[in-house]
């Protein structure tokens, strides 16, 4: 089989910068240039094929047509996971995300538990995770009122290479000067809680989600942020590292020394000694929607290579 290289769609968000256009070469004429959908089937930023046969296609369509893409564990043909890079030049809102089962009743899409690996961060950016004070809908909606959200909320302080796993029900904001690839379930539900007073283009604020954010929002004290890496396998010139894993996804940073080729081979291998089945697009997709310059950069030097299903940075 070929590899299947994707055509990312963009987005134009209010807080986004012009990074992903201007350093990792995405042509895709938006300003700012908020989020690169690098790997997706959502109707709201569906990938398009970018080389051979299925050219110009929707990567939603062809997986339809052809699961085999998908391997024995994916039902219905529709990719489960959305890959995503973000470039947060201003701060995103504080949002949550619903779990599956909110999400399928009251807005017809998948939950969204969401992992960020972050790829480049200015000094001193820092995010939004979860409380540091157990809340209740009380408190949230008062400190929402009087802007005191803050004081509630934990701030942690940013650097590259982190990874960040964010379950469904966590309050969260990615900072300004953080850019992230961002690994999450199939989703485009997001409830805002707070948005800074900001309007956009039109002069006018986004909307608030209030009501439906307390719902599926975890108020208790935030658990353990960050995620640390751990080694799986050492190859002449190249490593892998579990970056995180849970019921939706399961990641890896494959780190290759600067002229050292990393045969796919050796993923392919990997899989099959372990038995799986489930992968055969990861290795397809290995260079969807990023350039060598791109990937370079993206681990200071070395290349990381990108899957999706089981998905690389
Ligand atoms: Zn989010």
């Amino acid at each position: 089989m070929e590899i299947l290289k994707l055509q990312p769609c963009g987005k134009d968000y209010l807080w986004g910068g012009v990074r992903l256009r201007e350093e990792y070469g995405k042509k895709i004429d938006l300003t700012p240039l908020a989020e690169t959908w690098e790997c997706s089937v959502h109707p709201d930023g569906p990938s398009v094929i970018a080389n051979g046969e299925f050219k110009g296609q929707m990567l939603a369509e062809v997986l339809k047509i052809h699961p085999e893409y998908l391997g024995a564990k994916v039902k219905n043909g529709e990719l489960p996971v959305l890959v995503k890079f973000i470039d947060a030049k201003k701060d995103l809102s504080v949002q949550v995300h619903p779990d599956d089962e909110y999400a399928k009743v009251h807005e017809g899409d998948n939950g969204k538990t969401e992992m960020w690996y972050v790829i480049d961060a200015e000094e001193g950016s820092s995010l939004i995770y979860g409380f540091k004070h157990r809340v209740t809908e009380e408190i949230l909606r008062k400190a929402v009122e009087t802007g005191t959200l803050d004081r509630y909320l934990q701030k942690v302080e940013v650097h590259k290479g982190e990874t960040y796993f964010v379950p469904s029900g966590t309050i969260h904001g990615i900072g300004a000067g953080i850019l992230m690839a961002e690994i999450q379930e199939s989703s485009n539900v997001t409830y805002r809680v707070y948005d800074y007073d900001r309007v956009d283009k039109n002069g006018k604020k986004r909307e608030l989600h209030f009501d439906k954010a307390v719902q599926v929002m975890n108020m208790d004290v935030a658990p353990d942020v960050k995620q640390k890496p751990r080694m799986v396998r050492y190859y002449p010139g190249s490593s892998r590292e579990l970056l995180c894993r849970c019921k939706y996804f399961e990641t890896e940073r494959i780190q290759v020394k600067k002229g050292v080729p990393f045969p796919v081979s050796w993923t392919v291998k990997m899989k099959k000694k372990q038995k799986e089945t489930q992968d055969i697009l990861s290795y397809h997709t290995q260079a969807a929607g990023c350039s060598d310059k791109a990937r370079a950069k993206a681990s200071g030097g070395r290349q990381p290579i990108e899957e999706c299903g089981r998905t690389g940075l």
